[in-house]
């Protein structure tokens, strides 16, 4: 069997935390592909100041050109309205009966992960692996996941060396004429100024 990871966000824009959590995960986990998946409407964010789907998608791209044990797919974009992970889980399974799933997540997804929909289906179907996005994280982690999420053996906690950066600072830090190169692949940061992404604030969904 494949061992398949899906990577869902709203990717806007993909940046080196992200790519730094696949591939501290993909240290103690072997994974034979990550699969990127920028969402159509996240349903756990707020949506003004996305950028359109087009330039999540290229910017994705972008960020893992030439590393194949990266893909990206627009299966979430293409399906339109909100992009629910179970919803993709299933269309994947149904694909790929040759592929076992994971799902990876940064810690502030763990911690809200109870209030997804129907998280326990996604539990039933895969294997869900964590990384903290800031230092100091892992015991909170694993104390949430024993309580909360009732120590589910479908859950990987991963010892990882964070990257702590977000999509929201990267998008003010532009706003502001602040740099932002060290926090992104350098072509996407060349996509953004060319296309001058996130330079106003703008409501766009
Ligand atoms: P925003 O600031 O716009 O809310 P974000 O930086 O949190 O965006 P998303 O695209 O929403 O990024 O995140 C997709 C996934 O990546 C989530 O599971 C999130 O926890 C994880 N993630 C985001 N940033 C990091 C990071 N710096 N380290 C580890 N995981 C991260």
């Amino acid at each position: 069997m494949k061992r398949v990871a899906i990577f869902g966000g709203t990717f806007n824009p993909i940046h080196l935390g992200h790519i730094n959590l696949c591939q501290e995960c993909g240290k103690h986990i072997y994974l034979d592909k990550v699969i990127l998946i920028p969402t159509n409407i996240p349903p756990h964010k707020e949506t003004n100041q996305l950028a359109d789907d087009y330039h999540r998608l290229q910017m994705c791209q972008l960020a893992v050109q030439g590393d194949c044990w990266f893909e990206v797919s627009d299966l979430e974009i293409k399906r339109k309205g909100v992009s629910y992970t179970i919803h993709t889980i299933e269309k994947l399974k149904q694909q790929h009966s040759d592929w076992k799933l994971y799902f990876l997540i940064g810690s502030d997804m763990l911690f809200m992960f109870h209030k997804w929909y129907q998280y326990q289906k996604i539990l039933e179907q895969v294997d869900l692996i964590v990384g903290a996005r800031e230092p100091k994280e892992y015991e909170r982690m694993v104390a949430y996941t024993q309580k909360i999420l009732k120590n589910h053996q479908n859950i990987h906690i991963i010892h990882i060396q964070p990257f702590p950066v977000s999509s929201t600072q990267i998008r003010q830090l532009i706003q502001q004429n602040q740099p932002v190169k060290k926090y992104l692949p350098s072509n996407v940061f060349d996509y953004i100024q060319q296309h001058h992404l996130y330079q106003v604030t703008k409501e766009m969904k």
